[in-house]
């Protein structure tokens, strides 16, 4: 049974819907509120990080700042801060950055953790990278969020961000943007080799879509009888297909707005282009998404 909001009314269109909760559910019965400390202390000398003590590590920055952290809270948040090899009472250095550290140790401890909303994306990834390979776990997870819903404006670093650090689901999203604007010849090798092969499988299918686009079998023999049909409708089209996948980016520009100052006065071609557009639809979608179609297949050739 569904919870009696959802069922109440299904015909509403609203998408406010009423619970049986009260009111004063999540209001807070404490009347203070305190602002939590962050999980480290900061020094800018040396002095202290020699004479810490053994409950507590010290962490140095690329830029000389030394972050002292709770041994206990590396222990329990983290999977490779402190090194397998250090022996007690010395410090670690870490290649990053004292603004990169700050905001990667705030996830360090029992606290609420920072949740990275409006950050810019190059801090955005040096946080997500220190966060992977520190395997500083509650960052990885909202990183991971941060970095998924950053992949619209750079779906090249988000691939590759996804392809390292093993977010398959992210990496199904960035592709489809990649395959359609970037120049794939730097791309390939900056991929784990895992993914050479269905990445390859992957822009075969691409370039099967294109020509199936290409190759459109529904266009009337009389169709670019018309000299104007022809030069203004027919022309650009094959013109823009003809640049290569990256034209599939935007199969509306191809087929309407492209054409529109002749499809606006030519209904024969108006309707030749909608059926054109949703035969490029179709092609797309079938070429599916990269995790599932691409990757299981039989090796091409299997040695024995
Ligand atoms: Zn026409």
């Amino acid at each position: 049974m569904g919870n009696q909001a959802s069922t109440s009314n299904p015909q509403s269109s609203s998408r406010y819907q009423s619970s049986t909760l009260p009111d004063s559910f999540f209001t807070s019965n404490s009347q203070t509120k305190t602002e939590t400390p962050p999980p480290y202390t900061r020094h800018s000398s040396a002095f202290y990080a020699d004479t810490i003590d053994a409950t507590k590590i010290v962490f140095r920055s690329s830029d000389g700042e030394y972050f002292s952290l709770d041994r206990k809270d590396c222990e329990a948040h983290t999977g490779a801060l402190i090194p397998a090899t250090r022996s007690p009472r010395s410090m670690v250095d870490l290649t990053e950055t004292s603004t990169i550290l700050r905001t990667l140790f705030e996830f360090v401890g029992p606290r609420k953790h920072p949740k990275l909303l409006n950050e810019k994306f190059d801090f955005l990834a040096e946080v997500a990278r220190a966060a992977e390979k520190y395997k500083i776990f509650s960052a990885m997870n909202i990183c991971a969020e941060r970095m998924r819903s950053s992949g619209d404006r750079y779906p090249k670093l988000v691939l590759l961000y996804a392809a390292h650090h093993d977010y398959p689901h992210i990496f199904d999203e960035c592709a489809p943007r990649v395959i359609t604007s970037e120049n794939l010849e730097y791309l390939t090798p900056l991929l784990p080799d895992n993914l050479h092969l269905p990445w390859l499988r992957y822009q075969a299918r691409w370039s099967k879509a294109l020509s199936e686009i290409t190759s459109y079998s529904s266009i009337p023999g009389s169709a670019w009888s018309s000299n104007n049909c022809w030069r203004f409708c027919g022309q650009p089209i094959y013109q823009a297909l003809g640049t290569g996948v990256h034209s599939l980016n935007d199969p509306s520009w191809v087929f309407s707005e492209n054409v529109k100052r002749h499809t606006d006065s030519c209904s024969k071609c108006s309707l030749l282009c909608a059926g054109w557009k949703a035969h490029a639809d179709k092609s797309i979608d079938d070429i599916g998404v990269f995790s599932e179609k691409c990757m299981d297949e039989t090796p091409l050739v299997k040695v024995e």
